[in-house]
């Protein structure tokens, strides 16, 4: 039984669900799941660049659970990387404070608040080809890869 987490923030859902290494055939890779919380981590961390203490104010966890969720993070992508792995991200306890579709046609993302009205047409091009990104990450992972027997949910600690 999983035991229950705080949530956490995220400011807007990962734009990609994953990613796959190139040159291997899907049936060879095994999956690394990195949680939300995780990939949030990365985020501010390392990509924003933002020191620890504020990273963890943003995301509404102490700094030591900040901590643990970058350690977290950085081996499971190196594991990615390195190990030849499936990276998907899903899972964690997380709300995410604004809304993000994408427009399938001409690529434009569009940010709301997470009380506004969602658009059912691209306001560049028209096009009603679009996709809410925080629906990828509403349910219990159906997505899997190609090997079964990644790590999901990490290690266990
Ligand atoms: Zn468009």
């Amino acid at each position: 039984m999983p035991r229950p987490t705080k949530e956490r923030r995220i400011l807007e859902p990962p734009k990609i669900q994953g990613m796959k290494p190139m040159g291997v055939p899907a049936r060879f890779l095994e999956c690394v799941y990195l949680a939300l919380g995780e990939y949030e981590a990365i985020r501010l961390a390392d990509y924003d660049g933002l020191d620890h203490r504020e990273a963890a104010e943003i995301m509404g966890v102490s700094r030591p659970t900040f901590t643990r969720l970058i350690e977290k993070a950085r081996k499971k992508v190196a594991e990615a990387i390195v190990g030849v792995k499936e990276l998907l991200i899903e899972g964690g306890n997380y709300s995410f404070s604004t809304q993000l579709q994408r427009c399938m046609d001409c690529g434009e993302f569009e940010r709301f608040e997470s009380t506004d009205e969602l658009v059912s047409s691209c306001r560049n091009c028209g096009s009603t080809n679009i996709v809410h990104l925080n629906e990828w990450f509403g349910g219990r992972g159906g997505r899997g890869c190609g090997k079964r027997g990644g790590h999901r949910g990490g290690h266990g600690h």
